[in-house]
């Protein structure tokens, strides 16, 4: 089960291991309002342990902030961090891309965090880049 960091508008700051990256935010401990998930910090574990397995990578947009430009960057570094890992170390090879999104138009065709990084390298906004990778998989025309 994977770790996040929740915070509350309250101020309070926790952390807590929930069944998946799409668990929804657990009320503040002090206050017992809505927290909010915070991008994952870098490394707490250091560098002995295994980047975290792609599998454990978000797949939904909601799942990325929404597009949230740092969330996106985490998850793309530590996708790279696995693939290299990966290489290394063949049997911990898992599977060959990380998936970004894989709901709606990008059911047939999964946007990976390459494509995604990729898309965003050249305007900076992952949001926009996002709807490009939307628009390419489909005409706004005739749909099917
Ligand atoms: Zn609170």
């Amino acid at each position: 089960m994977p770790m996040y960091d929740y915070s509350c508008d309250c101020g309070t700051t926790f952390e807590v291991l929930v069944p998946s990256w799409s668990s929804p935010a657990p009320d503040c401990p002090d206050c017992g309002a809505r927290t909010h998930r915070r991008p994952p910090s870098p490394a707490v574990h250091g560098r002995a342990a295994p980047p975290t397995p792609l599998s454990s990578t978000p797949k939904s947009w909601e799942g990325l902030n929404n597009g949230d430009p740092a969330t996106i960057t985490h998850w793309r570094r530590t996708a790279e961090a696995r693939r290299e890992f990966e290489a290394r170390h063949p049997e911990h090879h898992t599977r060959q891309e990380a998936i970004a999104a894989h709901e709606g138009r990008f059911e047939r065709a999964p946007l990976t965090y390459r494509e995604l990084a990729t898309r965003a390298a050249t305007t900076g906004d992952a949001n926009r880049a996002a709807a490009e990778a939307s628009r390419a998989r489909g005409g706004d025309s005739s749909g099917e």
